[in-house]
């Protein structure tokens, strides 16, 4: 494909060519801007998942000085990025703790007044999977929030509006008052992607933040640390008349009630299980020959 091919073909990636923006994502950004007037009153914003930094560029244009503050932005990705005046950068995991303690670092202990998060895992091309791992990373990206963002502050991020979308919404409204998805002009039609707009920060009263994944990172031995509404206890019940027989106790093939043992057939086997084959070869003794 020559040079220009692609500058016709995508009229935003030959824009940001031209107005200096490192990716046509910046577009996207400011399109969102365009409609929810995300940036007014924002003087600590951090970007996730930033590199190449076309979203940075945006925030340091756009956030104006507020009185005798100025405006601070921290972008953090998993790969290095050229620096860009104006912007902290850290290269690390959102998934991280210790990412999300360097960002309030930065901000002298002070909570964010806008997380923006444009992360994308490298596409493997099976698109459940992908729509999965992109969903994980949302999921990383919101809890990293709830450490840094203020009450009433604001989360936009990259979403695919994929088959189980309307759960992600779901987890979204129990942290925020509105939540919005937007699809900028810029962000191709034929792609699934589109952006959450997640306005007034509003976290249930007991919550606390966690970056633990109960499944990886808690081991069954320690006290598990998730509290407040994070922590959910359901009812354990033991059924069936508690007298009868002991599933864990091994019986003799005789014993009171049951004289005389006699094997049956399973009711019904399994019409074509996976073993099926094995079992044809092991009686034909292929097994045997075949040592
Ligand atoms: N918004 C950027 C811009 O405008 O230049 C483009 C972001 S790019 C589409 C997606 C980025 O997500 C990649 O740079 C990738 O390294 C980053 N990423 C993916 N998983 C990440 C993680 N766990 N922690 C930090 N960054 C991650």
């Amino acid at each position: 494909m020559g040079k220009s091919s692609k500058d016709k073909r995508d009229v935003y990636y030959r824009l940001a060519k031209e107005q200096g923006w490192r990716a046509r994502s910046a577009f996207k950004l400011l399109q969102v801007d365009e409609e929810f007037n995300i940036f007014d009153g924002v003087t600590r914003a951090v970007d996730l998942c930033a590199a190449p930094g076309s979203w940075s560029q945006v925030l340091s244009k756009k956030l104006k000085r507020q009185g005798d503050v100025d405006p601070k932005i921290v972008a953090v990705d998993l790969q290095a990025m050229a620096p860009l005046p104006g912007v902290i950068q850290i290269q690390g995991d959102i998934t991280k703790l210790t990412t999300a303690e360097q960002i309030i670092g930065h901000f002298d202990g002070e909570s964010a007044d806008l997380v923006v998060s444009d992360g994308a895992p490298d596409v493997t091309g099976l698109h459940d999977l992908d729509e999965y791992i992109q969903a994980q990373l949302i999921l990383a990206a919101l809890n990293i929030t709830t450490h840094i963002l203020r009450r009433g502050g604001t989360f936009v991020a990259k979403i695919f509006r994929g088959k189980d979308v309307t759960l992600l919404y779901a987890q979204l409204k129990v942290f925020f008052k509105t939540v919005h998805v937007a699809k900028p002009r810029s962000s191709r039609n034929s792609s699934i992607e589109a952006f959450i707009v997640c306005l007034d920060y509003n976290p249930p009263a007991d919550y606390v933040p966690n970056m633990a994944n109960p499944l990886m990172d808690v081991p069954y031995n320690m006290e598990n640390p998730i509290v407040g509404s994070n922590r959910v206890v359901v009812p354990f019940v033991a059924c069936g008349d508690l007298r009868g027989f002991d599933s864990d106790r091994t019986y003799g093939l005789e014993f009171e009630g049951t004289p005389s043992y006699e094997s049956r057939e399973p009711t019904q086997s399994p019409i074509n299980p996976p073993y099926k084959k094995a079992l044809e070869l092991k009686r034909s003794n292929f097994y045997n020959n075949s040592l």
